[in-house]
């Protein structure tokens, strides 16, 4: 069986700085946000990245978009041809930190597994995955989002 590679999409495969102005608002336009990312642009390095790693790997992505945008973002990942692999995302109520939400969802994901990578752009997401053991690749190249950040942190939806 072959090792997992598990790529972040937000910042990491696609580029959010267009939409992130939903959320500079008070309150954040949640869905507004999510509904542009249809037009996000791919990052050519998470392209690189993703498709170099499914030579070796099984690529997963473990998002925290809400499942309600599952159709949405497995369309964006096949029209822009990511390599093809299920997608993890945080149920539609969990409004947890991200780096709270997702290192449990890995953790599932990776039972009976190995995880060769876990790439993420989120600092705080990165640290928890360091902490719980994981071998893990930060993305830097998206330009880092303080409203995106704060927005995660306190409402805990992507
Ligand atoms: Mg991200």
């Amino acid at each position: 069986m072959r090792p997992l590679a598990v790529f972040d999409i937000d910042g990491v495969l696609a580029d959010v700085s267009h939409r992130v102005h939903f959320l500079q608002c008070h309150p954040a336009d949640w869905r507004s946000f999510f509904d542009a990312a249809q037009d996000d642009v791919p990052l050519p390095e998470g392209m690189a990245l993703s498709s170099e790693a499914a030579k070796d790997c099984d690529v997963v992505y473990l998002t925290g978009r809400p499942e309600r945008c599952r159709s949405q973002t497995e369309h964006w990942l096949s029209t822009h041809g990511f390599p093809q692999g299920p997608i993890v995302m945080r149920s539609d109520g969990d409004h947890r930190p991200a780096r709270r939400a997702k290192p449990p969802l890995l953790r599932v994901l990776a039972r009976g597994r190995i995880v060769a990578v876990v790439v993420d752009d989120d600092q705080d997401v990165c640290d928890a995955y360091v902490k719980a053991g994981w071998n893990v690749l930060q993305a830097r190249w998206a330009g880092r989002s303080d409203a995106l950040h704060q927005a995660q942190e306190n409402d805990g939806r992507t």
